[in-house]
């Protein structure tokens, strides 16, 4: 300590210490706990009486050993601060959160820094812990990433069905073509449009028809698998992409969707209106070039369905 050191300013010093709104933990290097300010007492529980001489690795068992003794090893030897962020891990010990943010953080999130105290002898005897809260902060960003999560997830998708808009759907058909060419699995397309619909929305109204293409969009969302990729490929037209899928298991997805869409009631005026669908199937064929002709051959399908009188399903080929 400097001769001319005055023993109140010490006295301030710890008050500072004591009040400050952080955790400031200073111990030997034997990890032994000396200094646990009121911060620490709060937060954990244990006054100072109890864990002073205690090592810190006692008194949070939670604290992953190896890495942060690293950690302190090489700041004490390079004589410098060293940091821990809540980026790379949220916490080195495990305080609950006080928040009011209430289940978004149940532990407080944590930056740690590190630093390695000199004695007079100019060696570093011991340690200072400085374990800053930054839960809000944290929350706040981790709540802007899943907004933007969000937000990216809805550009991929249709304002009216909530199905993938056309984009992206053919991204991923496109991605699936390429897959399929790799692995040789089975992979099937579904395309159906609503029929006479013109004729629906000039009787009943756009909007009326609106609510329809919503009823459809919703009941193929029902059938289709967490894999499948749904999407609307124009205004009433819907395409559905089924991944490990051969065709006769599309032509029964197809039949299953044309009933439930057809038994569809729609209240007008007091009255009961049903719609129907017509669909076509195909699955990749080892001749296809490209996406555009597994798009083109159930496009047929599709064709030869309105041909055959609607409401019903066609596959591709069996023309
Ligand atoms: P078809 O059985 O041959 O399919 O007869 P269609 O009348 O359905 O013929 P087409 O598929 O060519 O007609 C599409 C009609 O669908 C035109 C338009 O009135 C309606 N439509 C397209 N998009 C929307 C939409 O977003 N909302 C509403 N309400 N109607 C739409
Ligand atoms: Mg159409
Ligand atoms: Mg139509």
């Amino acid at each position: 300590m400097p001769a001319q050191f005055d023993i109140t300013e010490l006295h301030w010093l710890l008050d500072v210490v004591q009040s400050i709104d952080v955790g400031v933990v200073v111990m030997d290097r034997e990890y032994r706990i000396e200094v646990w300010n009121s911060f620490m007492e709060n937060h954990s529980g244990r006054g100072s009486d109890e864990v002073s001489g205690q090592p810190l690795f006692d008194v949070f068992p939670e604290i992953e050993r190896n890495w942060f003794s690293r950690k302190v090893e090489t700041a004490v030897m390079l004589g410098t601060r060293a940091f821990t962020i809540w980026e790379q891990r949220p916490n080195l010990v495990r305080f609950k959160s006080y928040q009011p943010i209430t289940g978004l953080a149940d532990e407080m999130y944590q930056n740690v820094t590190i630093i390695p105290l000199r004695s007079t002898n100019g060696e570093s005897d011991h340690v200072c812990l400085i374990i800053y809260d930054v839960t809000s902060v944290a929350v706040n960003k981790r709540q802007l990433e899943s907004a933007n999560t969000q937000l990216q997830e809805l550009a991929l998708r249709d304002g009216l069905t909530g199905l993938l808009n056309r984009r992206y759907w053919e991204q991923c058909l496109e991605n699936e073509f390429s897959r399929h060419q790799r692995y040789e699995r089975p992979t099937s397309l579904l395309m159906f449009d609503i029929d006479h619909f013109k004729n629906f929305n000039d009787t009943y109204g756009h909007q009326l028809g609106d609510e329809v293409i919503r009823e459809v969009a919703r009941l193929t969302r029902l059938f289709a698998r967490e894999t499948d990729f749904a999407g609307r490929y124009g205004g009433e037209e819907f395409a559905v992409l089924l991944p490990d899928t051969p065709v006769e298991g599309a032509y029964q997805f197809a039949e299953r969707l044309r009933k439930a869409i057809a038994a569809l009631q729609i209240p007008h005026d007091g009255k009961t209106l049903h719609v129907t669908i017509s669909l076509g199937v195909s699955s990749l064929e080892e001749t296809m070039l490209n996406h555009t002709q597994l798009i083109e051959a159930t496009d047929k399908a599709l064709y030869q369905s309105k041909e055959n009188g609607r409401n019903c399903t066609s596959i591709a080929g069996n023309d």
